[in-house]
């Protein structure tokens, strides 16, 4: 590789002593053939601030070159309209990148897109998902001489397209893709096309939108519907899409492989207006919270919500139940989400100053909480008591999924293992630990109430502890091979 193309401005790396953990969830959007194709992501990337909001960037193409932004913090704070001008020419691509947990260095190396100029010309890339081979192909480039500007594992894709001798594109991209194992949703830019693509298992979102005579490649159909491009289709797992000016090819140069979308989406991470791996996430929320109902019943006053992630499933568990349903506790909306912050005390205050409960609802009521997962369950051991001071006479917890137990390695931050409440504490345990006078989560079946209970398709690693992707024992030596800590917990039929 030649080096990186400059920054537009803020172009300052911030060393980092070493390497981030490899859990990131992002956001990704990209448009070509558009006369204002980096306003577009701009506006793409503000929908997806949810996926990501440690960094965020925008590479541009004028046809000869590549111009990119990117900076640290909320896309609102990066861009302005003297930077959005500079991006200029018709085709751009964008990403939000979420926090790591457990890394202690945030890096300007890390945002993306990342952007070289390589043999061949420029090029970008912006990546949702984990590489699990990440650290097995780094250190054969690097033995062979190859310098990383990044810690982070999508670099390693553009190494591999750089050092492929292929001598189309396509080639290069499909050679270096199959190469890497894991989770990737990815769009890449030249000076002259972009190319997204999705791993075989199709663990991240992307999708396929018009605006008129624009092309746009999305995480989220909730980034469609704000630059009002129409849905065309989501790229299928282990599809490659070439979009240049001949306009879209698809290519299949893998090995088919079951489909493992990621369950986890449904459950929190996706906003619930978009569609999504072919269903309304709302709509499906509500059927966790209608098979919570059925399951795991309370005797209780009222459906309250852990806002706003436990909004819809405590609607379908209300609706359910004929239980009413309060807004009981309030959120703001100013303070970000507070499991991103990286340490714990922070967290603790976090949800102090993000909920307060409104006590004339609450006095001398029966409460059914509904959240839709328990990670370190700081959040709950500190809106049980809120509620309980509020004049909540009984808090019965309900979950709108099985008992978190293990680590996503396919792109969603979760925390090591240990972490995890679920992982090693019973039901009671737990129970105790967030001072809820009852506890259940809903079961595996519950959560796949939606498919009929069929669970093809989807990966549910985190809740069942079956990774379709063989992680490296050295990438993660703690967090496997471990799954039989939880029993005896609501819900955790299937887990090995
Ligand atoms: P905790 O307080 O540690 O138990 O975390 C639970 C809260 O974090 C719930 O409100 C969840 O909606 C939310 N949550 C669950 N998983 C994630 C994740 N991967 N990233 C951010 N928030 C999450």
């Amino acid at each position: 590789m030649k080096g990186s193309i400059p920054e537009s401005g803020r172009g300052v790396m911030i060393e980092e002593s070493k390497l981030d953990t490899f859990h990131e969830e992002c956001g990704v959007f990209g448009v070509y053939g558009h006369p204002e194709a980096a306003n577009l992501v701009y506006l793409g990337l503000y929908a997806l601030q949810h996926r990501g909001q440690e960094s965020a960037g925008i590479v541009s193409s004028n046809g000869k070159a590549l111009i990119a932004h990117r900076g640290m913090g909320l896309v609102a704070d990066i861009f302005n309209s003297e930077v959005l001008e500079r991006l200029e020419g018709t085709t751009a691509i964008g990403h939000n990148r979420y926090s790591t947990t457990g890394s202690t260095s945030l890096s300007l190396k890390n945002c993306q897109p990342l952007v070289v100029e390589y043999a061949n010309g420029g090029l970008a890339l912006a990546h949702n998902g984990n590489l699990v081979n990440f650290q097995e192909l780094r250190d054969r480039l690097e033995a062979r001489g190859s310098i990383f500007q990044s810690s982070s594992d999508s670099e390693l894709i553009i190494h591999l397209i750089a050092g492929s001798r292929a001598p189309a594109l396509l080639d290069r991209v499909a050679e270096a893709l199959a190469q890497v194992r894991g989770a990737y949703s990815t769009a890449i830019l030249t000076e002259h096309c972009m190319i997204a693509a999705r791993d075989p298992h199709g663990f991240r979102p992307l999708v396929i939108g018009k605006l008129n005579n624009a092309i746009i490649v999305a995480s989220e159909t909730c980034a469609l519907d704000l630059v009002r491009a129409e849905y065309v289709r989501e790229i299928e797992p282990g599809e490659i899409v070439v979009i240049d000016d001949d306009g879209i090819r698809s290519f299949r140069p893998f090995a088919p492989a079951a489909a493992k979308r990621c369950i986890f989406e449904y459950v929190y991470f996706a906003r619930p207006d978009s569609f999504h791996f072919g269903r309304n996430v709302y709509q499906v929320r509500k059927t966790h919270g209608r098979a919570l109902a059925r399951e795991c019943p309370a005797e209780a006053d009222l459906v309250v919500p852990v806002p706003d992630s436990g909004n819809a499933a405590a609607l379908g568990f209300a609706e359910e139940s004929g239980l009413p349903f309060e807004m009981a506790l309030v959120r703001s909306h100013y303070i970000g989400r507070t499991f991103i912050e990286p340490r714990q005390s922070i967290r603790h205050f976090g949800v102090k100053i993000k909920f307060n409960p409104v006590a004339e609802l609450l006095r001398g009521k029966r409460i059914v909480l509904i959240e839709d997962s328990i990670v370190r369950g700081t959040t709950l051991r500190k809106v049980i008591p809120m509620l309980r001071q509020a004049g909540a006479r009984e808090v019965h917890m309900r979950i709108a999924a099985p008992p978190t137990t293990g680590s996503c390695f396919y792109g969603i931050d979760t925390p090591t293992r240990e972490e995890l409440v679920a992982s090693s504490m019973s039901l009671d345990e737990i129970r105790k630990y967030i001072t809820a006078d009852s506890l259940a989560y809903l079961s595996v079946e519950g959560l796949y109430s939606f498919m009929g209970g069929r669970r093809e398709g989807f990966c549910d690693a985190c809740f069942t502890g079956d990774y379709p992707v063989e992680i490296p024992r050295d990438q993660s030596p703690h967090q496997l091979h471990l799954f039989d800590a939880a029993d005896g917990m609501n819900g955790a039929g299937s887990r090995r």
